[in-house]
C-alpha cells in the first residue's frame, strides 16, 4: 500500500448534495497527502496551487460528488435470489457453523471482501454492515481505516441480536436475547468483536416469517430494548433497530434506538419521539428507508424470486407501510438515510442508485434529496459528518467522478468513471453485473 498521492480534481461540475440541488460549475478540489480535502474553490482561484500537486485529474464536463453511503448493508451473499436450500434453517444453520470453523472464517471473509469491493467500485465509499455471521465485517473494516486494503470506510455490527424465534435466529445469524441482562451481555460480545455498530431484530421480518402478518409482529420487549440502548450508548454506539409496524417503531423509539430500519407508517406520536428521543444516544432518531429489499419480491414474479406466498403477501404489507413511512417522514422533516439492505434477494451490491430511484419513483422524494440523503443525510444519521459526506475542506476525499449528471437522472450512478476513498483514486472502477437481474429491475423504473 503505497501513501496517498496529492491530488487536484480541476474544473468540474460540483455537486454539493444539499437539498436545494446546487451545482457549483467550473470548481475544483485538491485532496491533501492525508487523503483529506485541503481546498474547494473556483477554479480560476486554484490554478496555481493546482498546477503544483502530484496529480491533475480534468473533470471538464464531469460532475463530481461525495460519495455514496451505504447505511444498511450486510457482506452475505451476492444479491442474486437465495438458493432455496439456505431458507431451511437446518441447512443455514449448518453453512453458518462452517463460516465460523478455522476452515470457513478465511473463506468467509474473503467472499465478503469481494461484496465489500463491489460495493466501493459501484461508489459506495462508507458503509454500515448491520448483520454478519461473525466478525468479518468488523475485520474488513479495520483493514480499511489501517489501509492495509484499500476498501470503504466500514461500521460494523457484528451479528444480529434477537429474541427465540425471531427474525434471524432460525438461521443462527444472531446472538439471542430474552431478557435485559442477555442484551447487554449480547452488546458486550459484539463490542469485544470490535463492532462500532449494534443491530437489534425488533420485529418479525420478510424473509423467514411464517404466516402473513408476521413481518413486523414485536418481538423483542421494551426492557431489552431499553437494556440494549443503554449499554451500547455508554460506548458511544449508535444502536439499529429493524422495525416494520408502527407498533414496532413506536416501542423502539421508546427504547432509545437512534435508527430505525425499513421503518412503517408514522403516528403523531412516532413523528416526535423521532424528533425529540430523550433515551437515544443524541436525542434524536432518523428512519433508514429500504425499499430495494422488498419492492422486487411484491412485484416480481415469484417464480423467479423464489419467494413463497406467505414471503410476498408480508412483503406487500410491509412494502405499503414503509413507503407511508418514507412519505411521512418527508412532510415531517425526520431525518430521512438511505440504505439498500444489499445481500437479500434483488440487491446486488452495486445497486444503491436503484434504492434512491425507487425512494424517488414510490415514495415522492426528490432527487436533490435523495443526493443529500446518500451522502449528508447518512453521515450525519451515522456520526460521521465531522469525517465525510460532502465536499468541504477537512473531511476524508471520498469522491465520485460521474460522466453524467445524476440530478437529471440516477442512472448516471450506475457508470461510476472514477471512486476516490480517502484520497486514493480507483481509476476504472469495474463491478460483475447480473444481467437479468438488472434487466428485471428496470422494470421497476417508473
Ligand atoms: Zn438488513
Amino acid at each position: 500500500m503505497t501513501m496517498t498521492t496529492t491530488l487536484a480534481l480541476t474544473g468540474a461540475n460540483l455537486l454539493t448534495c444539499d437539498r436545494g440541488g446546487t451545482v457549483l460549475t467550473d470548481h475544483t478540489v485538491l485532496v491533501g497527502e492525508n487523503g483529506s480535502i485541503t481546498a474547494v474553490g473556483p477554479s480560476h482561484e486554484l490554478v496555481d496551487r493546482a498546477a503544483s500537486v502530484q496529480r491533475q485529474i480534468d473533470c471538464a464536463g464531469k460532475w463530481v460528488m461525495p460519495g455514496l453511503i451505504n447505511a444498511h448493508a450486510h457482506v452475505m451473499a451476492d444479491g442474486r435470489p437465495l438458493p432455496q436450500a439456505l431458507m431451511i434453517p437446518p441447512a443455514a444453520r449448518a453453512i453458518v457453523a462452517f463460516w465460523k470453523t478455522p476452515l470457513g472464517r478465511p473463506m468467509l471473509r474473503e467472499r465478503a471482501r469481494g461484496f465489500v469491493e463491489c460495493e466501493l467500485n459501484s461508489g459506495v465509499t462508507t458503509m454500515r454492515c448491520l448483520g454478519e455471521y461473525d466478525n468479518e465485517a468488523i475485520t474488513l473494516g479495520r483493514d480499511s481505516e489501517r489501509r492495509t486494503w484499500l476498501g470503504p470506510r466500514m461500521t460494523a455490527s457484528g451479528p444480529l441480536l434477537a429474541t427465540t424465534g425471531g427474525h434471524g435466529s432460525e438461521f443462527g445469524l444472531a446472538r439471542i436475547v430474552d431478557a435485559p441482562w442477555e442484551g447487554r451481555k449480547a452488546v458486550r460480545q459484539n463490542l469485544r468483536l470490535g463492532a462500532t455498530s449494534i443491530k437489534i431484530a425488533a420485529t418479525g421480518g420478510v424473509t423467514d416469517a411464517k404466516v402473513v402478518g408476521e413481518a413486523g409482529r414485536p418481538q423483542m420487549t421494551v426492557e431489552e430494548m431499553t437494556a440494549i440502548c443503554d449499554e451500547a450508548h455508554s460506548a458511544g454506539v449508535l444502536v439499529a433497530a429493524h422495525a416494520q409496524s408502527p407498533e414496532g417503531v413506536l416501542r423502539s423509539l421508546k427504547a432509545g434506538v437512534d435508527t430505525i430500519e425499513h421503518g412503517s407508517a408514522m403516528t403523531d406520536e412516532i413523528v416526535e419521539l423521532f424528533h425529540d428521543n430523550p433515551k437515544s444516544l443524541r436525542g434524536w432518531s432518523a428512519l433508514d428507508a429500504t425499499l430495494l429489499a422488498a419492492v422486487p419480491l411484491v412485484e416480481i414474479d415469484t417464480e423467479i424470486t423464489g419467494a413463497s406466498e406467505v414471503v410476498r403477501e408480508n412483503a406487500r404489507i410491509v412494502v405499503d407501510s414503509m413507503t407511508q413511512g418514507i412519505r411521512d417522514a418527508i412532510k415531517n422533516d425526520v431525518v430521512l438515510g438511505s440504505g439498500m439492505d444489499s445481500s437479500m434477494t434483488f440487491t446486488p451490491h452495486y445497486a444503491m442508485w436503484r434504492e434512491l430511484d425507487l425512494v424517488v419513483s414510490r415514495a415522492g422524494l426528490s432527487t436533490a434529496r435523495a443526493l443529500e440523503a446518500v451522502t449528508r443525510v447518512n453521515a450525519r444519521m451515522l456520526g460521521l459528518d465531522s469525517v465525510t459526506g460532502a465536499i468541504e475542506p477537512g473531511l476524508s476525499a471520498d469522491l465520485l467522478v460521474l460522466g453524467a449528471n445524476p440530478l437529471d437522472n440516477l442512472r448516471a450512478l450506475e457508470g461510476v468513471e472514477k471512486v476516490i476513498t480517502r484520497g486514493d483514486v480507483i481509476d476504472s472502477p469495474t463491478v460483475e453485473r447480473f444481467g437479468e437481474i438488472d434487466e428485471l429491475l428496470d422494470t421497476l423504473r417508473s
